[in-house]
């Protein structure tokens, strides 16, 4: 067997010398639905452990068109001219083997792709978010094991990921278009609350009016909201990813963000808390899992929905009954 050969040792040997084919490697054992391979990659992130929770982890978030593409390459190349190690891991809830993927294509990030001191990895989520979140989490890991300074976490706007990826970032960073009353819809779905900073990209040509309209009525709306934990107010900032305006201003506000709240120790506090997060997380999702894919479940499920169906019992009363099988 293929597998057989895979020795978790020199794998995490090979990552933290910075070979990203290894690292490449191990994030796939870490995907990988085989269970043969759920050990080995729990082996090696256990190893990759010590080195781990260095870098800043950076969320950035935003629709599809806003510019996340444009504006990681010119970011990410801003932090390796200024000699840092970047990587990109790009989870895109869209992608399935069917619907093609946003954030899969090749010619993304082409710059960057060719940078020797980035490193770029899309993954496909399919249908579970959560669970793809989870690899993500133990990619960051490996990443920093191998390491990578900044991780910069993308994904696409589409409502349940940015809460996903805000819970495993130190700073979040949502792109925004000015005008069509799309900061409203921001503000409704509450995704404006768990920014750090909102950068409006395309903030060039005709469009400089517009974007700087829209900055006053961010500015606005998020003095609405009380004060955060982090002793944080989030800040607004023009860019234009394709003429490479504006790129430098938000790395320094993710600077003083990091300075900010490492003084008055938010920053480990809020990683704390993720990791307690995460930890009930993954337990929940191993139950849910391991629940449902019980034959005795799955036969009972069909039979007490088909009660249901008839009104011969009702959702509660079915639910105990399952659970209790279990116990
Ligand atoms: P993504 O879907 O969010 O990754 O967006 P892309 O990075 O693929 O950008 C979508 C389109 O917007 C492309 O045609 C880009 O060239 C363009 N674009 C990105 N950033 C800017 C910008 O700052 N100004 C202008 N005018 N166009 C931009």
């Amino acid at each position: 067997k293929r597998n057989a050969k895979i020795n978790p040792k020199v794998l995490v040997a090979s990552i933290l010398k910075k070979d990203t084919t290894a690292l490449s490697r191990a994030i796939t054992l870490v995907e990988s639905k085989n269970a043969d391979h759920l050990d080995i990659a729990n082996s090696i992130i256990k190893q990759c452990l010590p080195y781990a929770n260095k870098s800043i982890r950076i969320g950035i978030t935003g629709v599809p068109g806003v510019g996340k593409s444009t504006f990681i390459e010119i970011f990410g190349k801003h932090l390796t001219n200024a000699g840092k190690r970047v990587a990109v891991l790009a989870i895109d809830p869209s992608s399935s083997l069917t619907k093609g993927s946003i954030l899969g294509d090749k010619t993304r990030m082409e710059e960057l792709v060719k940078d020797d001191n980035a490193y770029i990895r899309p993954s496909a989520s399919g249908k579970s978010l959560g669970g793809v979140a989870r690899k993500t989490r133990e990619s960051i890991i490996l990443c920093e094991a191998a390491g990578f300074d900044v991780i910069i976490i993308e994904t696409v706007g589409v409502g349940q990921s940015e809460t996903t990826v805000h819970s495993m970032v130190d700073f979040f960073l949502l792109l925004k278009l000015a005008g069509a009353g799309d900061e409203l819809q921001g503000i409704k779905r509450g995704i404006i609350e768990m920014a750090d900073a909102i950068a409006i990209n395309k903030a060039d040509g005709d469009n400089l009016k517009r974007a700087k309209l829209a900055k006053v009525e961010f500015n606005r709306a998020l003095h609405l909201y009380p004060t955060k934990d982090s002793n944080w107010q989030p800040k607004v900032t023009l860019c234009s990813a394709l003429q490479n305006e504006g790129i430098d201003a938000i790395w320094n506000i993710v600077q003083e963000y990091i300075d900010t709240t490492t003084q008055n120790n938010y920053f480990n506090n809020k990683r704390k808390e993720q990791n307690k997060f995460w930890l009930i997380q993954t337990i929940e999702e191993q139950l849910k899992s391991d629940f449902f894919n019980r034959p005795d479940i799955k036969k009972e499920l069909a039979t007490q929905l088909h009660l249901i169906e008839n009104d011969k019992t009702t959702p509660f009363a079915a639910a105990y009954y399952l659970l209790n099988l279990v116990h």
